[in-house]
């Protein structure tokens, strides 16, 4: 009986410890973020990879000079007990960058390649070779009933956003156009820095029925559905307690994307990777990646109860010319000499619904919108 006994407590002190044990190791392995997110696995979502159906929404998320190493080098930077989600993404592709005229692309003609689906020439916004403008994939989706929303932490009219929201031969010249252009085009959402910008045309913003707002508070009180948040008059979003984060800016864009019936395209991008890169800053730029792989985490836990969206991660070139060498990164890994874009393939990351269209290809940028044209059923 006193044996007995003694093996019943036995029995019921391993079942504790079993028990602590599975419950530790489970909070180690799924820690919230500080958004408060859980880090989803790959079978946390079910992948439908069946062409014939239509993509709802999708969600593409750039990071500006984002090649391979960079997102190495950041895992180097934070350790081997932190994972970046991007590895989570079993749908990996490359993309080949250069622009119609040049082997080293400008962001500009790269982030038109991805909005039109047509190769330009360099530091050119939203026009083809001979100066026309050319139909975004957000123009497609308007003309579908789908929401549009370009979230960014650089100025809204900085090269990548540029080409999603407006047309320009060459980026740097009439920038005073810029801002009713990008009004004009009734992207639903447009998010990122450059107040000044927008506030010279209030009017304008008015007659087109967006709510302005330069803070995070009062993006995070607005109601609306239609709204433009630029916060600061600076070209990249400072780091300030009184504006968003990027997370948090896609965030409250899908909130608000998610309640149109017809789906949406959301365009965010982490854009000061290649800030970092061009100033040889490992440590910031690392923060930089981590920044973007938030993004997907909120993204992937949005597609884990809506099926039918598609993510798709990428870069519009390298920068820096990045390699990994042996020891401690620092910025002797940088090895273009200007630090400026280099030509190498970038990776392409994907998630969700056919999301297996990108797998194991190496493809023109320029089929990134082909393959978000024809998914999401659109006719020209
Ligand atoms: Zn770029």
């Amino acid at each position: 009986m006193f044996n007995k006994k003694i093996k019943f407590f036995e029995l019921i002190l391993f079942m504790c410890l079993l028990f602590t044990s599975f419950a530790c190791k489970n909070n180690s392995t799924s820690p919230t973020d500080e958004y408060g997110y859980v880090p989803l696995l790959e079978k946390d979502v079910e992948y439908i990879q069946d062409a014939s159906k239509q993509v709802k929404n999708i969600i593409l998320i750039l990071g500006d000079g984002m090649g391979a190493n960079q997102v190495k080098v950041t895992e180097m930077v934070i350790g081997e007990n932190r994972s970046l989600d991007l590895r989570k993404l079993t749908s990996v592709g490359q993309i080949k960058t250069s622009c119609l005229d040049n082997y080293v692309t400008d962001s500009a003609a790269a982030a038109t390649a991805y909005a039109t689906g047509v190769k330009t020439v360099y530091e050119r916004a939203g026009k083809d070779k001979d100066g026309n403008d050319l139909k975004t994939i957000l123009d497609y989706c308007h003309e579908n009933g789908k929401m549009t929303a370009v979230v960014t932490d650089k100025a809204l009219s900085d090269a990548t956003p540029l080409a999603f929201t407006a047309h320009l031969n060459n980026r740097y010249k009439e920038p005073l156009t810029i801002a009713p252009q990008q009004i004009k085009s009734n992207v639903d959402i447009m998010l990122g820095s450059g107040a000044n910008k927008f506030k010279a045309n209030q009017s304008l913003m008015e007659e087109y029925g967006y709510d302005f707002v330069e803070t995070k508070e009062a993006l995070m009180n607005l109601k609306s559905n239609k709204y433009i948040g630029a916060f600061s008059n600076l070209n990249k979003m400072m780091e300030a307690s009184i504006y968003p984060t990027l997370p948090e800016m896609a965030q409250k864009a899908l909130s608000t994307l998610k309640t149109c019936d017809k789906g949406f395209f959301l365009f965010v991008e982490s854009g000061q990777i290649d800030n970092y890169c061009g100033d040889g800053n490992i440590q910031k730029m690392a923060e930089k990646v981590v920044t973007l792989d938030r993004v997907l985490r909120i993204s992937m836990n949005f597609a884990k109860e809506n099926p039918d969206t598609l993510i798709i991660v990428l870069a519009d070139h390298e920068t820096g010319g990045l390699v990994i060498k042996d020891g401690t990164p620092d910025k002797t890994w940088f090895t273009e000499e200007t630090r400026y874009h280099t030509p190498v393939n970038v990776p392409v990351y994907s998630y969700g619904m056919n999301s297996n269209e990108f797998n194991g290809k190496t493809i023109e940028n320029t089929e990134v919108f082909d393959i978000m044209f024809r998914l999401m059923g659109f006719q020209k």
